[in-house]
Order: structure tokens, then C-alpha cells, then sequence
């Protein structure tokens, strides 16, 4: 319940931010949302001298559109993607899938880019990413880069974030009219981590899936980008024996972590039917 003590710091713009994270070196953490970051301080899994408070950079919030693509940004809270009109219109999948995270004050305070920069295999936004075909600008002393959802998450707690960097904002191509999406999460309880998750986008022409992608909540130590079940589906007819196939594809690339939700068999199983019902959600709702 009580954190270590630390200094605490209030950059008004990135770039002061990543001044104050390159001079503090590693002592520093970037204090987001904090519902990930404060809950493991209290525990003293985390003890940082310095916290840099990023969430008085007003460049850092905020839904738009650019193009055919949508940006976010970094300190976005999950309730502000809910309510977001542009995200209802051409990313609705981020709308419900953030209905599941957490619960109404976490949603608050909580961010999608802390959800993401943290790196737990247990949040929902990494696989909703890599479904989405997001990527994210990342902003250092050198300037900034761009890494793709499927790329950036190394292992469990571990991203390719510097640590002198700061994600500035999520981009994600706006789904086109007619995609089907859904998200589907096996959980203990509301407000609770993913048991198994499947986060899926589709197309379709006639009766074939002509466009899918796949991502995996909590069945690995990163979230899993499922691409031997997108082969799988892709351009053929849709159908019960493909899906089974293609759940197969899936569970075959599961490396659950047992826990109190579950041994490996029931979290490997699990994922096969969160995979089951979201590909059939999804169909349902191409046109
Ligand atoms: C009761 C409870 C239930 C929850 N349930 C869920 C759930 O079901 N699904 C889910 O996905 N999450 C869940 N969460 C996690 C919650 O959504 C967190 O808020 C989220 O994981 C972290 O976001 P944050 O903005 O709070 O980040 P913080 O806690 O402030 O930061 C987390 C980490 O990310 C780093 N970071 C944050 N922002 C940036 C940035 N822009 N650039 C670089 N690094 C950054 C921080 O330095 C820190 O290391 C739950 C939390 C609680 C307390």
C-alpha cells in the first residue's frame, strides 16, 4: 500500500520530457495513467527516484483523423475511446473491446498508451493492435520513429521502447466499410485481466474472407499476432471445418502462463474458443 519515495516531475511538452528522462537516466519512469505503474510502486515491485507526470502535455491527447489512417494519442483514456465518434465510426472495435478493460474509474485515468508501453501480456490493447494493424511514433533525443504493433513487443514487462523515449501517438488505418471485427474476452470477473482473449478484423468478398488478422490476449508472454490462422482463412470459403482449422492454427502458437486463471491445457483451450467465437462474430458482421 505505500509507494517508495520519489521526486516528482511535470514536463509541459514532449520535448522536455525526454530531456528530463535522458538526464535522469533509469531512475526515471513516465508516470501515465498510473493504474499500472502506482499499483506495482505500492507493492514495490517498482521503485523509481523520479517520476515524470506526462499527463499535462496537451499535444499527447486526443482522436483525429489523417488521411485513411486514425492517430491517438498516447494519453488517450480508454473512456474518451469509447465515447470518440470517429472511433465508433471507423474503428468501433476499439469502442467495445475498451468497455471490457477494467472498470469505469480505471477507464478514467487509464491510457491506451500506457496500456500498450507497459508490455503486459495480460492487457487488452497489444492484440487489439496487432489486429488493427496499428503502429507507434516514437519520439527520443534523435527524433521520432514508427514500429509496427507486430514488432514492438519483445517479452513479458519488455517493448522496444527506449528508455529515453516516449510513444507519442497510435496510428491505425481506418477500417473500411463493410469490415467485421470483434473481440472476445474470457474473464473471472468485470474488471478483471484476460483468461484468453481474441481480437479479430475481416473482410469479405462473396463467400470467402478476403482480408483477416488475428491477435492474442494473455495465451503467451507477449501478446501473439496469429498468423498461421490468418493463413489459414485467407481466401477461402467460410465455413465450420476452416474456422476449426484455423482455432488450431491458433492454439498451436499459445505458451500460456499457468496461474490462478488456469493451467496451460485450459488457457490453450480457452484461446481456441475465444478464436472460435470472435472469427464467427466478425463474419457475421462483414458485408
Ligand atoms: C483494477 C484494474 C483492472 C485492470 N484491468 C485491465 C484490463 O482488463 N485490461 C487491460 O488492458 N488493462 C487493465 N488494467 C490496466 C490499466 O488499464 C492500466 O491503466 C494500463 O495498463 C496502463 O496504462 P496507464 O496509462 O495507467 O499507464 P501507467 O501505469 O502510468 O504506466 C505503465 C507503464 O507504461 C509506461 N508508459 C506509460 N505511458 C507511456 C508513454 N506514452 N510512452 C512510454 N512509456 C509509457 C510507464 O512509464 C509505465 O512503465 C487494469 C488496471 C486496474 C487497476
Amino acid at each position: 500500500m505505500i509507494p517508495p519515495r520519489f521526486d516528482y516531475h511535470v514536463p509541459s511538452s514532449v520535448g522536455e520530457a525526454i530531456t528530463m528522462l535522458t538526464e535522469l537516466g533509469s531512475d526515471a519512469k513516465l508516470l501515465a495513467g498510473g493504474h499500472s505503474l502506482l499499483p506495482m510502486m505500492k507493492l514495490r515491485f517498482a521503485e523509481p527516484a523520479h517520476l515524470i507526470d506526462i499527463n499535462r502535455i496537451p499535444e499527447l491527447r486526443g482522436i483525429r483523423e489523417d488521411g485513411a489512417d486514425i492517430v491517438i494519442g498516447a494519453m488517450t483514456v480508454e473512456n474518451d475511446l469509447i465515447a470518440s465518434p470517429i472511433l465508433q465510426a471507423k474503428a468501433p472495435l476499439l469502442c467495445e473491446a475498451a468497455l471490457l478493460i477494467a472498470d469505469p474509474q480505471v477507464r478514467n485515468r487509464g491510457t491506451i498508451g500506457g496500456d500498450i508501453a507497459h508490455g503486459d501480456p495480460g492487457n487488452d490493447h497489444p492484440a487489439l493492435a496487432m489486429a488493427l494493424d496499428a503502429s507507434f511514433l516514437l519520439q527520443g533525443p534523435n527524433g521520432q520513429r514508427s514500429v509496427k504493433a507486430d514488432d514492438f513487443f519483445v517479452g513479458t514487462y519488455m517493448t522496444l521502447l527506449e528508455e529515453n523515449e516516449i510513444m507519442v501517438e497510435i496510428r491505425l488505418p481506418a477500417l473500411a466499410a463493410g469490415t467485421g471485427y470483434a473481440y472476445e474476452k474470457l474473464k473471472r470477473k468485470t474488471g478483471d485481466w484476460a483468461t484468453a482473449g481474441c481480437a479479430v478484423v475481416m473482410q469479405k468478398t462473396g463467400d470467402k474472407i478476403t482480408h483477416v488478422r488475428i491477435g492474442l490476449t494473455n495465451v503467451g508472454p507477449t501478446a501473439l499476432r496469429a498468423e498461421a490462422a490468418e493463413q489459414v482463412l485467407l481466401n477461402q470459403p467460410f465455413g465450420a471445418e476452416t474456422v476449426k482449422a484455423a482455432s488450431e492454427a491458433a492454439m498451436a502458437i499459445c505458451d500460456p502462463a499457468e496461474d490462478l486463471r488456469g493451467d496451460i491445457e485450459y488457457k490453450t483451450a480457452m484461446a481456441g474458443e475465444m478464436f472460435k467465437r470472435a472469427i464467427n462474430k466478425a463474419w457475421s458482421r462483414c458485408q
